[in-house]
């Protein structure tokens, strides 16, 4: 029978247990071993039940039970123990405070998507895991950040797989009070609720959940209350559910809802407002129209408040996909964009700011990436080859200046590697190398054995196998009306054979089934009596993409085959659940997407975080970390004359690598059935790799590179109720203006005779008209360096020329600039000279995107 209501209704823990309900209302446990382990002796089969989720390990526990260890006085003191160590975690000095830095003092993170733990399925994939991540590490390193998202009824959706292997979708409706979410409140009790003006007289509410993640806040923004109607309490049902208008309504509620909800936030809770916003992706680029609304509000112009807003701003950019950016109609956000919503802003500086560089403004759309980096003076990708990508992709921002001048840098992502590291082997290195942190040198010592490594590394192989079978068990009974499974589904898979991980998202340039090319070589390879390889593969199609769809059946398909079925399998409804046990039960990690569009990818540095090794296209961070120890690299074929030759090229190479050293390296088993070539590479990778992939490394890299400066511009250009920000308004819209008029008049040379050498020295004279700016205004540079074809400089240097004293020119607005630049290299040598705005505010040279060239 069908409930037409349902609710959670909360277990009454014994007092003397009341530290359980304080453990189980920090997601803390999600990522500390001891909490749950305090959690499972309660009820071990009832913990596996509920997932591991506390919250609902407790709604579900006998009373009797709980009253039973209310008496034990062992148990209690275990629990007080762990609460004890909470509190002391959540209060303690930790990194950041050994810094001594006054600055920056709260960080709002903005994400459309967190991945926190798999009982609160607020993510689609790797942004939001990556999202998770980033606030555990903060929480770890003690960083003062708050984060902001919305909270989705359906969360992204649950995947199951029709007989005949088409991806099915079902969205079943989370329930806020079963999970560790509380009510932002007021002190009177009433629920802080946000409301945004819709057009027609429409108003959108919200009321905010709080999750405690470790010592970090997180907001969540929830549109299913009763104040809205019907319609509008779906704004929030789900993650990248809805088309254009949809998103646009959740993405105008993240960034304008999410800005104020953090004011109510910080008034309720005494904690200093945000001196840094950090936007993870465009989806929550409102924020910034509704903070320079705010500062029109107190007086500034629009270019005033930008200024302030963008010196507190970091934009992170996540994909070179054009299908991952979100691109609005414009006149869809205009008629959102109304003075009710945002008061004082003029509609029409705020649409220009989403225009795409080149694009008719009148007709342009709406592009959340663009905006996002016009209001970030702070700008990253997620890797050293994204850097460099997004650096082109967006170059056109910046015109005039080649890709290394574009200010946008990369900080590759981490993992967080409490959370992503398997029991099992945080067990072996406490017991073993008196650390519970895995990432530890010691693992090139022996004080592991190659044997009693491999052996935990078949645990958790034949954990992946037994998780896997259970999967496939249920889902075959769900497919076939309650039917149990025949008995193959449940021998599947092998915890003795090698075991290859593929699992993400299928959009298509992550290339699912790239190990289709040649379906025979595979089948051989999966099949090789001697040195058999088995596949585990899993992923998501997004609902409307029905290409994503049909490579799952198309490789669903190729599963079913009854010699093959038993080594390869794809579960289904791939979450942080299966990956829990997915990454550490595979010995090598397959990602094989068309290089370089992955822009990170951080499941190969989850599971290497496990001691499997990788087998990847050279993309992403893979790009930075590939060696001989760490895995395999499979060549791209760059040269290939079309896609299709291209993807043959790159799976032959795969299934070379798997056949002629990958199955003969992990079946070269030493006197004690060890593989020791195996078994020092799985070493290294744990010793040396993966302490570089933890999302501690990356959230310090953030607060140093990126957080630190932006609130010290913050704090620059706000100072003395914000003068800096009006001055650098009035000379911005100044050099702009009279930028058409500056210009390298002409350069003269000397010192160098016809046939120079490394050592002489190269005097140059540049004649600039500067129109009606003051010398000051601006930097003149010569850029030089090696000019192996005529439109080229290599790695350009930069020299400035300085003004020359009492150097008069016929015409008052033409200045001389002198300087020397030595030749200290042979070969082919280009120099140009160039006009740049100066200004002491401004952090780039390229920031204002102006330039003149000579020539
Ligand atoms: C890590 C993770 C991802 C992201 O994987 P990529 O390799 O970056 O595509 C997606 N989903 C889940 C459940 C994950 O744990």
């Amino acid at each position: 029978m069908k409930p037409i209501r349902k609710f959670t209704v909360r277990a009454v823990v014994p007092p003397q247990l009341s530290a359980l309900e304080e453990l189980a209302a920090n997601l803390r446990w999600s990522w500390h071993e001891p909490t749950r382990r305090l959690f499972e002796h309660i009820d071990p089969t009832g913990w596996q039940r509920s997932d591991r989720d506390p919250v609902a390990f407790l709604g579900d526990v006998d009373p009797a039970r709980l009253e039973q260890l209310a008496g034990d006085a062992g148990y209690v003191e275990w629990a007080e123990r762990q609460r004890e160590d909470l509190r002391s975690y959540l209060s303690e000095p930790r990194w950041f405070q050994s810094l001594g830095a006054e600055t920056p003092r709260t960080i709002a993170y903005f994400s459309p998507e967190f991945g926190i733990a798999d009982s609160l399925p607020q993510y689609s994939g790797g942004l939001g895991i990556l999202a998770g991540d980033h606030l555990k590490a903060a929480s770890d390193l003690g960083v003062p950040l708050v984060a902001v998202g919305l909270f989705y009824k359906a969360g992204y959706f649950s995947q199951s797989i029709s007989p005949d292997g088409w991806q099915q979708e079902r969205y079943p409706a989370l329930d806020p009070d079963g999970l560790p979410l509380a009510v932002l409140r007021r002190p009177d009790g009433a629920p802080v609720q946000v409301t945004l003006a819709l057009p027609d007289d429409r108003s959108l509410h919200a009321r905010v959940w709080t999750a405690s993640v470790g010592r970090i806040p997180l907001l969540l923004l929830d549109t299913d209350i009763p104040a809205n109607t019907d319609e509008l309490r779906q704004v929030t049902d789900r993650l990248y559910g809805g088309g254009g208008e949809h998103r646009l309504q959740q993405e105008l509620l993240l960034g304008i809802g999410g800005v104020r909800a953090l004011r109510a936030w910080s008034e309720l809770t005494g904690r200093h407002a945000p001196d840094v916003f950090h936007m993870n992706e465009g989806h929550a680029g409102f924020l910034g129209l509704e903070r320079i609304a705010a500062y029109i509000g107190e007086g500034l112009s629009f270019t005033e408040a930008l200024q302030l807003v963008r010196a507190g701003t970091v934009f992170t950019t996540h994909t070179p996909v054009p299908a991952g950016i979100d691109r609005f109609d414009r006149g869809l956000v205009k008629s959102y964009l109304t003075s009710a919503l945002l008061p004082g802003l003029d509609p029409a500086d705020a649409l220009a700011l989403g225009v795409e560089p080149g694009a008719d403004p009148a007709t342009s759309a709406f592009n959340m990436a663009i905006m996002g980096l016009r209001l970030a003076q702070h700008a990253n990708g997620v890797s050293k080859l994204h850097g460099e990508v997004s650096r082109r992709m967006f170059g056109a921002l910046w015109p005039g200046f080649d890709a290394e001048e574009v200010p946008i840098t990369s900080i590759t992502n981490g993992v967080h590697a409490p959370t992503w590291t398997d029991a099992a082997l945080l067990g072996l290195a406490e017991q073993r190398l008196g650390t519970a942190d895995a990432e530890h040198a010691a693992w090139l010592s022996e004080a592991v054995s190659d044997a009693e490594l491999f052996s935990v590394k078949r645990g958790m192989r034949l954990q992946l196998v037994e998780d896997a079978r259970r999967r496939l068990v249920a889902a075959w009974a769900e497919q076939h009306a309650g039917a149990s499974a025949p008995d193959w589904v449940h021998r599947v898979l092998d915890p003795d054979v090698l075991t290859v991980g593929f699992a993400r998202r299928v959009p298509t340039y992550k290339r699912l089934t790239l190990m289709l090319q040649d379906p025979e070589r595979l089948k051989a390879i999966l099949t090789n009596p001697d040195r058999p390889v088995q596949f585990v593969i899993a992923g998501k199609s997004h609902p409307a993409d029905d290409e994503g769809k049909r490579l799952i059946q198309q490789l669903v398909q190729f599963t079913q085959q009854p010699e093959l079925r038993e080594r390869i399998v794809f579960l289904p409804d791939y979450d942080m659940g299966m990956a829990e046990r997915l990454y550490p039960g595979c010995d090598v990690w397959l990602n094989n997407p068309l290089r370089p569009l992955e822009a990170c990818g951080t499941s190969g540095m989850k599971a290497a975080m496990n001691g499997a090794l990788n087998l990847s296209i050279l993309d992403g961070w893979w790009a930075e970390f590939a060696a001989d120890d760490h895995g395999w690299v499979i060549p791209t074929a760059d040269a290939a004359a079309d896609s299709a030759e291209r993807d043959r090229l790159e799976a032959a190479a795969l299934y070379d690598l798997l056949e002629h050293r990958i199955a003969p390296s992990f079946y070269e088993r030493d006197a004690d059935e060890v593989p020791a070539e195996w078994m020092v590479r799985m070493r290294r990778t744990l010793a040396t790799l993966s302490p570089e992939l933890g999302a501690d490394r990356m959230v310090r890299e953030y607060v140093e590179r990126l957080y630190r400066p932006a609130a010290e511009q913050s704090a620059r250009v706000g100072a003395s109720g914000a003068k800096p920000a009006r001055e650098l308004a009035a000379w911005s819209n100044r050099v702009r203006e009279a930028w058409p008029a500056v210009h390298v008049a002409h350069v003269e040379s000397g010192g160098v005779d016809a046939a120079p050498h490394v050592g002489d020295a190269l005097h140059l004279r540049a004649h600039v008209a500067l129109g009606s700016l003051r010398p000051e205004d601006v930097s003149v540079e010569v850029v030089y360096g090696r000019s192996p074809d005529d439109d080229v400089i290599e790695a350009p240097r930069r020299v400035t020329l300085e003004p020359e004293a009492g150097a008069a020119t016929s015409d008052a607005a033409t200045r001389v600039y002198a300087g020397t630049v030595t030749l200290d290299r042979a070969g082919a040598f280009g120099y140009t000279v160039r006009v740049v705005p100066r200004h002491p505010l401004l952090l780039s040279t390229a920031e204002l995107g102006l330039v003149a060239l000579a020539g």
